[in-house]
C-alpha cells in the first residue's frame, strides 16, 4: 500500500458516490447523518466494519480502538474518547443497535494474554487492556487462550455498555439493542453471542 494507491482509491470512491450518484452526499449533507447502527470495532487493519458488512457511507457510526473495548462508565474529567462516541451515538443520533465486533488473532488480546512482568513496557496499552484483564484465563495457553479471551472480552464490553445509565435505560425500554459479534479471520465466519445459547455462527 502506497499513498498513491490511496489517492487512486479516493478517485474511484469519488466516481461512485459523486459522479455516478450526484445526490448521494448532497442528501447526507443536507439531511445529516442518520445511522441506525453503531459498531465498536478493533483498530486492526483486517476488521474494517464497513468493508466486512459492505456498508455505504452514512450507514454505520463506528468507533475503533485497540481490541474493541468499551470502558466502564466513568464520568470524570479524563479524556474518554470511546465513551464520548458511545454518548454521541446513543444520545444525539439515537442509534437502535450497538454491535461490539471482536475478532480472532487480535493483537491487543494477545498482548493482554502474553505480557509478563519484566517485558518492555508500553505507556498506554497496559492500562487500556486492563479493562478486560479478567478474561485472561491462565488455565489455557497459546491460541486457545487468545480465542477464549477475545470472545470473553466482547461480553465484558457488552456488560460495560450497560453501566452507562442512558444505555441501560434505552435497552430496558426496547429502544436500543446490544449485539456481541466475533469475526474469525481464518474461517471467514461471523459468530454472534446469544445470552442463552452462547456463540453461534450467523454467517460462514
Ligand atoms: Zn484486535
Amino acid at each position: 500500500m502506497t499513498i498513491d494507491r490511496l489517492i487512486l482509491g479516493f478517485k474511484s470512491f469519488r466516481e461512485t458516490y459523486y459522479e455516478e450518484q450526484p445526490d448521494f452526499y448532497r442528501l447526507l449533507v443536507e439531511k445529516g447523518q442518520k445511522p441506525e447502527i453503531m459498531v465498536i470495532a478493533c483498530s486492526d487493519s483486517r476488521v474494517n466494519p464497513s468493508i466486512l458488512a459492505k456498508a455505504d457511507p452514512g450507514e454505520l457510526f463506528i468507533v475503533r480502538n485497540v481490541a474493541n473495548l468499551v470502558p466502564p462508565y466513568e464520568p470524570d474529567s479524563n479524556y474518554h474518547g470511546t465513551s464520548a462516541a458511545i454518548e454521541f451515538a446513543v444520545r444525539n443520533l439515537n442509534v437502535q443497535h450497538i454491535i461490539v465486533l471482536g475478532h480472532s488473532h487480535c493483537g491487543g488480546i494477545r498482548f493482554l494474554c502474553e505480557s509478563r512482568k519484566g517485558d518492555e513496557k508500553r505507556e498506554f496499552i497496559e492500562g487500556w487492556m486492563s479493562i478486560v484483564e479478567q478474561v485472561r484465563d491462565d488455565g489455557l495457553a497459546g491460541e486457545a487462550q487468545h480465542r477464549h479471551a477475545e470472545r470473553e472480552a466482547v461480553k465484558v464490553s457488552l456488560s460495560n455498555l450497560l453501566s452507562f445509565p442512558w444505555v441501560k435505560d434505552r435497552v430496558e425500554d426496547g429502544q436500543l439493542k446490544l449485539h456481541g459479534w466475533w469475526f474469525d479471520l481464518v474461517a471467514g465466519e461471523l459468530l454472534a453471542h446469544e445470552a442463552e445459547e452462547g456463540w453461534k455462527t450467523v454467517a460462514g
